[in-house]
């Protein structure tokens, strides 16, 4: 029997079958009140949303293209699904917001829209119940190659969310997990031949998680000052939020939460060094990480435990009047230092 074309209409039935329209109407009390938001889901020319009072609303956007952000022959498919779903909530988390519903954009070629699309939807669909963000609609077209855009919409008290333009002299800098964790995989990712295996070393990368209860809970404590995710790496992503305030830093290199380097058969014991700088660079330059770089005022630094829900929460360092990005370790003269996170232009 000949294969069938995929339509547009059988692409949407696709979609809504992984996404059926009951969860919008009949769902657990404990999402009553956020599916309630959505007065009116996918199905119609467009979704309605109540905006919930005293609340303000947070609008994200992100691209996620193959060959530029995944690889169709490396990354599974719902990996890809929770991930481009993942890093565009990150940036909800990163304004200590809540999540609430999202728009799905999707060009794919005929070769994806079989299993790679199932796949692909399941993956989204995890992603969506895991943070409580339901697709509210989307659109769908016809491409050689697999793209992505993801639009978010979420919410925060009004006049609450956390910024990068309010960090001051003298604040603490924090950091949530371990940074690096995210490249470290990729580079694993990139010496294994064909589709990721289920390492754990690699959940980070395929699996982002972002922080949002670390973000909420910073919101309602009002401890951080300044706050944004590190989705390009501490190098870039610091150099933003110093810039957005008008300050530098100083960051302390022992005191980065480092990813354990990975084991290496070429790597004796005189060698260690060598191990040690590449988790440097990796926590200062690795992109992917989905944690959160906050501010906190030096008289409220007490009040943040070092871990949150699991996660450890580390000050790496503090913000200075001085416009400079200074990184300072044992036995070495403080650096400056520039900006070389990813950068989908270099
Ligand atoms: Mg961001």
């Amino acid at each position: 029997m000949p294969r069938r074309h995929p339509t547009e209409g059988s692409l949407l039935a696709e979609v809504e079958r992984i996404f059926p329209r009951k969860v919008v109407q009949k769902n657990s009390p404990a999402n009553r009140s956020l599916v309630n938001q959505l007065s009116l889901g996918i199905g119609d020319d467009a979704a309605l949303f109540r905006p919930t009072r005293g609340c303000e609303a947070i609008l994200t956007c992100d691209w996620f293209l193959e060959g530029t952000h995944f690889l169709r022959h490396k990354h599974p498919p719902d990996s890809v699904g929770w991930k481009c779903l993942a890093r565009a909530v990150s940036d909800i988390a990163a304004m200590g917001g809540k999540p609430r519903c999202f728009l799905l954009s999707l060009a794919l070629p005929e070769s994806a829209t079989g299993s790679w699309l199932r796949g692909f939807l399941e993956g989204l669909r995890r992603a969506a119940r895991n943070f409580e963000c339901v697709l509210a609609g989307g659109d769908t077209t016809k491409r050689n190659q697999i793209f992505i855009n993801i639009t978010v919409l979420g919410e925060v008290q009004s006049g609450r969310a956390l910024r990068r333009d309010d960090a001051s002299a003298g604040d603490l800098l924090y950091v949530s997990g371990h940074l690096g964790e995210a490249e470290q995989g990729l580079h694993l990712l990139r010496k294994h031949r064909g589709v990721a295996p289920r390492y754990s070393r690699l959940r980070k990368h395929l699996y982002p998680e972002p922080r949002l209860a670390l973000g909420q809970w910073l919101v309602t404590k009002r401890l951080a000052t300044a706050a944004m995710d590190l989705s390009d790496g501490l190098s870039s992503d610091l150099s933003r939020l110093c810039a957005a305030s008008g300050v530098g830093a100083r960051i302390n290199a022992q005191k980065l939460p480092l990813v354990n380097p990975l084991p290496s058969p070429h790597r004796a014991r005189q060698k260690t060094k060598s191990a040690e700088n590449e988790a440097l660079q990796l926590a200062l330059h690795g992109g992917d990480d989905y944690e959160l770089l906050f501010t906190v005022p030096r008289n409220k630094a007490s009040r943040v435990p070092t871990s949150f829900g699991g996660v450890p929460l580390t000050a790496i360092g503090e913000i200075t009047a001085t416009r400079k990005i200074l990184l300072v370790a044992n036995g070495h003269k403080p650096a400056t230092l520039k900006p070389a996170g990813w950068d989908p232009f270099r």
